[in-house]
């Protein structure tokens, strides 16, 4: 049985490559599937000032190139495969992907979650140059500029209020005419000075050439369309998207205790519901979604799998 391996980690994030790391080099025989890209969120991330001992000009894919190479130094196998079916239910686990089926004593999810996007035409294109998912990895970048904050949840309005420490002034854009957020959250909001609010509207189009330069934004109520241009002298501005998470659970389904909002829950040892799977990251039920925490997760689900492992096998 070539394809049974003690660990196998399902996505090459920064909790899947630190599961990794740390399962390596507890000589367990570990796996690390990926699907298309290595690196997960980060790697659209320009800089990575938040990391503990980042280095000055640490961008997101070479803090996951690093990740990489250590995780390699360690003998952990990496194989690209898009998994299309778990089974968990005996002790030995499996996983069918299109090229492969594996099979596993433990594994570690780690699959992440994405930000759902405007999906207006132009976003996808100015990702990383204007159009941004996170404010604690991009607010810095817009010291003194204009900024529009998209959503008008929690995540948005407590985002915007963070903005307003570098930006000029932020803008928030909602559909509707009240914000979702809690009322805590609202008032602080509404008493800052730097902070705005485009209500009934969404972003139409994004638009810029190598940067963000223009926006149309259009008026739920009456369909009439504006299109906002970066001040000349700051010559591009910020759109932040808060319009909230989408886990990546797809193979999880009916399969393991999600929560409410599609998340794995686990315990504090990032043990899942079923025996022998653990949850690590972004995919996590968890207050804070940050590098720091992804890595964290992969250390604690990795070290439980090596425990779990020495128990049960
Ligand atoms: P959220 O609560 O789902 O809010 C998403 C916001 O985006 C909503 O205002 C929604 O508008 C808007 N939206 C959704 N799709 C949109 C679209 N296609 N175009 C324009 N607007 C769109 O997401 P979240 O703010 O990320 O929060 C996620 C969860 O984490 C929530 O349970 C939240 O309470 C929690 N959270 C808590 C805290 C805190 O307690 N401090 C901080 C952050 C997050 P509508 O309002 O019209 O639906």
């Amino acid at each position: 049985m070539n394809n049974l391996y003690d660990v196998i980690i399902i996505g090459s994030g920064p909790a899947g490559l630190s599961a990794a790391l740390y399962a390596a080099r507890a000589r367990m025989k570990t796996l690390i599937l990926e699907r298309t890209k290595v690196g997960g969120q980060i790697v659209t991330t320009d800089e990575v000032a938040n990391y503990p001992g980042s280095v000055e000009d640490a961008t997101g894919p070479s803090l996951i190139a690093r990740m990489e190479k250590q995780v390699e130094s360690f003998g952990a196998e990496r194989k690209k495969d898009n998994i299309k079916e778990v089974d968990f239910s005996g002790k030995i686990k499996l996983l069918r992907g299109e090229s492969e089926e594996y099979q596993a004593k433990a594994v570690i999810i780690a699959t992440g979650a994405s930000p759902r996007h405007i999906g207006c035409p132009g976003e996808n294109k100015l990702i990383g140059k204007g159009v941004s998912y996170c404010a604690t990895c991009d607010a810095d970048f817009f010291q003194d500029l204009e900024v529009f904050v998209v959503g008008g949840g929690d995540s948005a309005v407590e985002e915007a209020i963070y903005l307003t420490k570098f930006a000029r002034k932020v803008t928030i854009v909602h559909r509707r005419d009240e914000l979702r957020a809690a009322k805590s959250i609202q008032e602080k909001a509404f008493k800052n000075e730097k902070i705005h609010f485009m209500w009934n509207t969404v972003v139409d189009e994004i638009k810029g050439e190598g940067i963000l330069e223009s926006a149309v934004f259009k008026n739920t109520q009456t369909g009439e369309t504006h299109e906002y241009f970066a001040d000349e002298e700051d010559g591009t501005f910020g759109i932040f998207v808060f319009t909230g998470y989408l886990p990546i659970n797809n193979l999880f389904k009916e399969k393991i205790q999600l929560n409410e909002g599609g998340y794995i829950i686990t315990n504090d040892k990032m043990e899942t519901n079923i025996e022998g799977v653990f949850a690590a990251g972004d995919i996590r039920e968890k207050p804070l979604r940050q590098v720091v925490t992804a890595t964290a997760d992969g250390a604690i689900a990795a070290v439980q799998a090596e425990k779990y492992i020495e128990n049960n096998f």
